[in-house]
């Protein structure tokens, strides 16, 4: 059974290319960070190699110790603390890409965050992409395939997960992880449909209080001076340089509250993603008028453009400061 919550679609292509043995020998999985990627490619690794009835069956030795990440011929590509894959790491699994299938039938390569392969490194893939050896798979899983290169691009099936309905990652975190319904409505909700997070939260509290504390700043900075929001943008852009998916994942947090301040202000409160926040919310959205919402969520949905278009980020998020309205004292 595949263990993935949602993304029938993926996976109803993956089963009949699969039923048909008429897989690509790449996939490319794109969809936002915790949207369910990594589970769904190593489903499918498992379901490559499963010795059981109804593939992946989950409970065979394949795929335990697929699951498990231990088994010789499933590897995952990752950053490991880098800011990019490197081509010595693509040179690695070339090398065992070279090498028989060792404990299985498929040996099965996952390249998690591929837009952030380094430049040398998606050329050094490219050889792989184009003569791929027998019985290897390459999955490449990528929140933005805009930073992939085309010719890597178009040697991958492409498969896009978009995030789930809340009420199905709520269920999801009742039934399957057991979490008390309340916490599961919380944090389903803000969650924005990417399950993999809600579970990280009910098992790192940081992870939920650490987004209340960026969450807060962001507030603040709505009413804070001109300078506070420089010294902020000039954050940003810096940390953008690092790692731009963290970068995006800050701004969408803002708009996803400016989003809930619509909502507030339009009297469809019980809609609101920031269900733990109703207070704020509700003095907040006192502050604003509807156009000064709708204007600084139309700011920010084209800041994000431009920062995926590879505009300079320091004066894009700049501007981006200048544009937060002006509220009435709260
Ligand atoms: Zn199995």
């Amino acid at each position: 059974m595949w263990q993935v919550v949602g993304h029938e679609k993926a996976v109803g292509l993956l089963q009949r290319s699969l039923k048909g043995e008429k897989l690509s020998h790449a996939y490319l999985f794109v969809g936002p960070r915790h949207v369910g990627k990594m589970t769904l490619a190593i489903n499918l690794a498992q379901a490559l190699n499963c010795t059981g009835e109804e593939k992946p069956c989950g409970g065979c030795p394949q795929c335990l110790r697929i699951a498990a990440r231990k088994h010789a011929d499933v590897h995952v590509v990752e950053l490991d603390g880098r800011t990019e894959i490197g081509i010595d790491q693509i040179r690695e699994m070339q090398h065992f890409a070279s090498l028989k299938p060792f404990e299985g039938r498929h040996r099965v390569f996952i390249i998690d965050r591929a837009e952030r392969l380094s430049h040398e490194a998606s050329n050094c893939l490219l050889k792989t992409l184009e003569e791929p050896p027998q019985n290897v798979k390459l999955v490449l899983l990528a929140a933005n395939e805009r930073l992939l290169l085309p010719t890597v691009l178009s040697r991958c099936q492409r498969l896009e997960l978009r995030p789930l309905p809340i009420a199905m990652v709520e269920e999801a975190l009742i039934h399957r992880w057991r979490v008390v319904p309340e916490r599961a409505r919380i944090l389903a909700r803000l969650s924005s449909g990417c399950l993999g997070w809600a579970v990280s939260a009910t098992e790192d509290e940081q992870l939920l209080h650490h987004r209340n504390e960026r969450l807060a700043s962001l507030i603040r900075l709505a009413s804070g001076g001109m300078d506070e929001r420089f010294a902020y943008a000039a954050q940003l852009a810096n940390q953008f340089s690092q790692d731009r998916e963290s970068v995006n994942g800050v701004l969408s947090l803002w708009l996803v509250w400016w989003h809930d301040l619509m909502l507030v202000k339009g009297g469809s409160g019980d809609f609101t993603a920031n269900v733990d926040q109703e207070e704020t919310l509700l003095s907040e959205a006192k502050r604003y008028s509807l156009t000064q919402i709708r204007g600084f969520m139309q700011s920010l949905r084209q800041a994000m453009a431009q920062l995926e278009q590879n505009a300079n980020p320091r004066l894009v998020l700049e501007v981006l400061m200048f544009s937060i309205p002006k509220g009435k004292e709260g």
